[in-house]
C-alpha cells in the first residue's frame, strides 16, 4: 500500500529529475560562452575581465592574471559560502572546490544565490551549475558530503592537500563558511595537520553580527587555541536561545560577511592592501572591531603546537632585518567618539574567573565561552599549567 507521504516523496523525486533534465537542456540551448585562454585588459564590452584587469592600471594590483593560478576550497555552500563562491568565480579564480552535504530548500530563499527552482538539489550541484554558467573558465570540483565523518574527513584532507590547480599540489586557501562548531573544528584539525592557511567566517544566530578570521597554523591562534572570538552585540542572548527556535538569517549580514571574506582572499592571494587577522561586524551599530591573536603554546591540538615549533624555527633562521615598525594603535577605547558601548556576552567577572587562556580583547569582541575554573572535581581534562593567567594573557597578547 502506498501512503500519501510516499507519494509526496515520489513526486518530489520526479520533480528533481525534471529540474535536472531541464537544466541540461538549457545548458545545451544557452551554450556557455567559450573559454578565454588568456585574460585580456582590452576595454571592450565583450571582455568579462576588463574591469578586473583595470585594477592593474589603477595601481591596486600588480599582476591580476595571477588569480587564475589559485585554487580555493569553500567548505559550506550556504548563505555565506555560496556568495563567496560566486564572487570568486566572477573574479576569475583558477579552481574552486566546494564541500557541502545539504540540499537547497525554500527556507534558504531569504538569502542570496540559490533560486526556488533549485529546491531539492544538492547545494554543491546547484552551485556548480550556476557558477559554470557565470564563468566557464573556472575549474570546479564538488563534494556532496559531510566533512566531519571519519571517511569523508580523510577524503577532505586528501583533496585539500592534492586538489590544487595542478593535481597533486595543495589548494592555496581553505575558506570555512560552515554554520557549526564541529565542522569548524574539523577544518581546524585538517589545516593544522597540513599547515594549510585558512580563513574562518561566521554569522551570529541572531543575524546581526559576523566575523572573518585568518588562521596561519603555528603563527596566529587556531580555532582550538582559545575560545572562538565573537562580536559582542547589545542583545540579551538568553531571550534567543530557546529550544525549537531556529537561527535567524539576513541576506544583508551574510552578504557583508561574504564580501569581507572575499576581499581578504583577494588581498591575500594577489598581495595588495592589508589582510585582516580578525575582523568583526556588528550590524546594530555598524561597528567593525579588529584584532590579531598569536597561537597559544598550550593549545590542545598537537599539530598546532608542532606548527608553532616549526614557525619558531623558521623565524629564528630568518636573517634579522631592521624593521621600522609603527607602533600599533591600541584599539581599546573606553569612550569612542560615537559613544558606542558594547555589552559582552561574557561578563568581565566571568573573564577574570576563567582558568583557560583569555586573549586581550579589544572593545567589541568577546569570546563565545570561557573555560571554567577546574576545582570542584568536575573531571575537566584541561591540561595543568604552571603559568598564571597573567602570563597566559601576556602570551596571547595582541600581535
Ligand atoms: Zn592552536
Amino acid at each position: 500500500m502506498t501512503t500519501v507521504e510516499e507519494l509526496k516523496l515520489r513526486v518530489r523525486e520526479l520533480e528533481n529529475e525534471l529540474i535536472k533534465s531541464k537544466q541540461k537542456q538549457s545548458d545545451a540551448e544557452h551554450h556557455l560562452r567559450p573559454k578565454i585562454v588568456k585574460m585580456s585588459a582590452e576595454v571592450v564590452d565583450s571582455n568579462p575581465y576588463s574591469r578586473l584587469m583595470a585594477l592593474k592600471r589603477m595601481g591596486i594590483v600588480q599582476d591580476y592574471e595571477k588569480i587564475r593560478s589559485y585554487a580555493v576550497a569553500v567548505v559550506g555552500v550556504g548563505g555565506v559560502g555560496s556568495v563567496t563562491a560566486e564572487m570568486l568565480t566572477r573574479c576569475g579564480i583558477g579552481k574552486l572546490l566546494l564541500f557541502d552535504y545539504d540540499k537547497v530548500e525554500l527556507a534558504n530563499m531569504n538569502r542570496l544565490f540559490f533560486q526556488p527552482h533549485q529546491a531539492g538539489l544538492s547545494k554543491v550541484e546547484a552551485a556548480e551549475h550556476t557558477l559554470r554558467n557565470i564563468n566557464p573558465d573556472v575549474a570546479f570540483e564538488t563534494h556532496n558530503y559531510n566533512i566531519t565523518t571519519m571517511d569523508n574527513f580523510t577524503h577532505f584532507m586528501d583533496r585539500i592537500s592534492h586538489g590544487g590547480l595542478e593535481e597533486g599540489k595543495p589548494v592555496d586557501l581553505v575558506l570555512s563558511c560552515v554554520d557549526n562548531f564541529e565542522a569548524r573544528m574539523a577544518i581546524n584539525t585538517a589545516c593544522n595537520e597540513l599547515a594549510q592557511i585558512w580563513m574562518e567566517s561566521g554569522v551570529s544566530e541572531n543575524a546581526v553580527s559576523g566575523h572573518i578570521q585568518l588562521i596561519i597554523p603555528g603563527e596566529t591562534a587556531c580555532f582550538a587555541c582559545a575560545p572562538p572570538l565573537v562580536v559582542a552585540a547589545n542583545i540579551d542572548e538568553k531571550t534567543l536561545k530557546r529550544d525549537g527556535v531556529c537561527a535567524a538569517s539576513l541576506p544583508t549580514t551574510m552578504g557583508v560577511v561574504a564580501g569581507l571574506l572575499v576581499q581578504n582572499v583577494l588581498k591575500y592571494l594577489l598581495g595588495f592592501g592589508t589582510v585582516s587577522y580578525y575582523l568583526g561586524y556588528n550590524a546594530m551599530q555598524d561597528f567593525f572591531p579588529s584584532m590579531a591573536m598569536k597561537a597559544n603554546p598550550q593549545c590542545d591540538d598537537r599539530h598546532c603546537r608542532r606548527q608553532q615549533d616549526e614557525y619558531k624555527k623558521k623565524e629564528a633562521e630568518r636573517p634579522k632585518q631592521e624593521v621600522v615598525q609603527e607602533e600599533e594603535e591600541e584599539v581599546v577605547h573606553e569612550d569612542n567618539e560615537w559613544g558606542i558601548e558594547l555589552v559582552s556576552e561574557v561578563s568581565e567577572a566571568e573573564l577574570r574567573d576563567a582558568s583557560g587562556p583569555v586573549p586581550d580583547l579589544p572593545e567589541g569582541i568577546t569570546v563565545a565561552y570561557t573555560i571554567p575554573e577546574k576545582d570542584g572535581g568536575s573531571g575537566e581534562t584541561v591540561e595543568e599549567t604552571d603559568q598564571s593567567l597573567e602570563e597566559l594573557m601576556a602570551q596571547m597578547k595582541k600581535m
